[in-house]
């Protein structure tokens, strides 16, 4: 399109975001270079979603063939069940390896220059790419940065990557050691609570802040705490802050209280899995030559178009998408922006609707939520002038539930008294995660609880949860 550059598009960074941000580029006519300096898929594929999942796998099944109430009560009957360490995880590595190799054709296919190297802004509209034969400056009319984020490690914790780590090597599931503790309970800290206990290690789940999973609902977290911690004999310390970790045998952690810093309590685990968030991945990246500064976290600043900023205001066609924005860092939120960007480049401007994002965590059973918590509804009430309603339905009481044997669940949907607009979803118990997505629907098109309440659900299934909660709500109405 644009004869004055060498591409329509320059992406930095290969993820979710700059993958997805290239395949709608292509589709949509723009000569595309993405620029990736090590493997194709970024962290979800490698680091992230893909592997988690594929671990989550195995816990699962381990955890139900293990369940032998359950199997019997289905008529089944079984001998021992035993895993393989190194055969699960291999399994994460082999489709990690198909998923990355499928990623790499499909830009290869579409005509995308993939280009391996160091990529940084120089001048607008100017990237160069540190590569293995020397550096390579290209051109090109728009530039999307998406270089994701690393794993946070808090000051005092010391990572040796063997016995003190990261996802990045829990993943790679290289030993099972005894007793490992976990900090933080968030949704990384939670799904490998899953895997570990379902292999049959020992876990203390370490939080600072003064309920587990703090970024849940309430009812929820306090629901999902009776059926994933508790019964799994999973040690807490709530309110505690790790202040110090030093790795080892055994690796030894002082645990102060969160609110006075004093220290109350060391403890010796086998290994200790520091699951406590995120950072930009922003350093280096020529931002200053073109006048950016990231913020004190290091996320690069953008406008609700996601056009990168400097002092508020935007850049020509400078973008940014992904982790590195900070707007609910996972997968689908990152290659929703990429393909948001693109549609606002070919004059179809596009913003991403964040109220509409759902999320989950895959333990067993799921987490999933979409919209407001309870608390944040409320307030937001306050503040417009309305009154905020929830209505609840349990798996307990849905027919296909009862026929899995997965009883242990709940729907709570929090929705506008006034006008019945849904404004968050909340669901803990089996499949959650897929059973979102038509809140998330919901939740985009601005319906009300009370027009869904008619909309007809398959029987049985276990999409009837929510068709319940929206028939109590409009009961409720009447
Ligand atoms: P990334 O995927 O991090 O990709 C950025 C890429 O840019 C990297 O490949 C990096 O090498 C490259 N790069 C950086 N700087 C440069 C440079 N200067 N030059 C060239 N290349 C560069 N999300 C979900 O939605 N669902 C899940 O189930 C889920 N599970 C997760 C489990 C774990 C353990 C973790 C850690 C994360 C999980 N996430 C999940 C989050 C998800 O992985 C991220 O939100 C997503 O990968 C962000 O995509 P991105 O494109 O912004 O960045």
């Amino acid at each position: 399109r644009v004869s004055d550059f060498d591409y329509d598009l320059v992406i930095i960074g290969a993820g979710v975001g700059g993958h997805g941000a290239a395949l709608h580029a292509v589709s949509c006519g723009l000569k595309t270079a993405i620029v990736e300096v090590a493997e194709m898929g970024g962290t979800c594929v490698n680091r992230g979603c893909i592997p988690s999942k594929a671990l989550l796998a195995a816990a699962g099944r381990v955890r139900e063939l293990r369940n032998t109430h359950h199997l019997q009560t289905l008529g089944i009957q079984l001998g021992q069940v035993s895993f393989d360490r190194g055969t699960i995880a291999g399994h994460a590595e082999n489709i990690v390896t198909k998923i990355r190799g499928d990623m790499t054709n499909s830009l290869k296919r579409l005509g995308i220059d993939v280009i391996q190297g160091w990529g940084k802004l120089v001048a607008p509209q100017k990237v160069t790419v540190e590569t293995s034969k020397g550096d390579k400056t290209i051109t090109a009319k728009d530039i999307i940065l998406a270089p994701g984020s690393i794993p946070f490690v808090p000051p005092g914790i010391e990572v040796d990557h063997k016995t003190v780590f990261t996802s990045d090597e829990a993943l790679k599931l290289l030993s099972l050691p005894q007793w490992i503790a976990i900090i933080g309970s968030g949704y990384i800290g939670l799904e490998f609570s899953d895997i570990y206990t379902a292999l049959g290690c020992e876990i203390t789940m370490i939080e600072a802040l003064d309920q587990l999973m703090p970024t849940f609902d309430p009812d929820i977290a306090k629901l999902a705490q009776r059926v994933l911690i508790s019964p799994r004999d999973i040690e807490t310390r709530v309110g505690k802050l790790a202040v110090k970790v030093t790795p080892g045998s055994p690796v030894v952690i002082e645990l102060a209280d969160a609110k006075t810093k004093e220290v109350e309590e060391v403890l010796e685990v086998d290994a200790c899995l520091v699951a406590t968030g995120r950072i930009p991945f922003s350093k280096n990246l020529g931002l200053e030559s073109v006048g950016v500064e990231t913020d004190r976290r290091g996320f690069i600043p953008v406008n609700d178009d996601l056009a990168v900023t400097s002092n508020g205001e935007p850049i020509a066609n400078l973008w940014a998408i992904g982790d590195v924005t900070g707007k609910m860092m996972l997968a689908h939120t990152a290659s929703a922006q990429g393909i948001a960007v693109v549609e606002t480049i070919c004059d179809r401007h596009r913003q991403v609707d964040y109220r509409s994002i759902p999320a989950a965590a895959f333990t067993h059973p799921e987490i999933s939520y979409v919209g407001l918590t309870e608390p944040a509804a409320k307030e937001l009430g306050e503040k417009e002038g309305f009154e905020v309603a929830t209505v609840k339905s349990y798996f307990k009481g849905n027919s296909k539930a009862i026929a899995e044997g997965e009883t242990d669940g709940i729907a709570k949907v929090i929705y506008r008294k006034d006008t019945g607009e849904i404004l968050g979803v909340h669901i803990f118990g089996f499949h959650a995660a897929d059973l979102i997505q038509e809140a998330a629907n919901a939740i985009m098109k601005r319906e009300s609880v009370h027009t869904l309440a008619f909309s007809v659900h398959t029987h049985p299934t276990l999409s009837e949860v929510l068709d319940e909660a929206y028939k109590r709500a409009l009961s409720a109405a009447h």
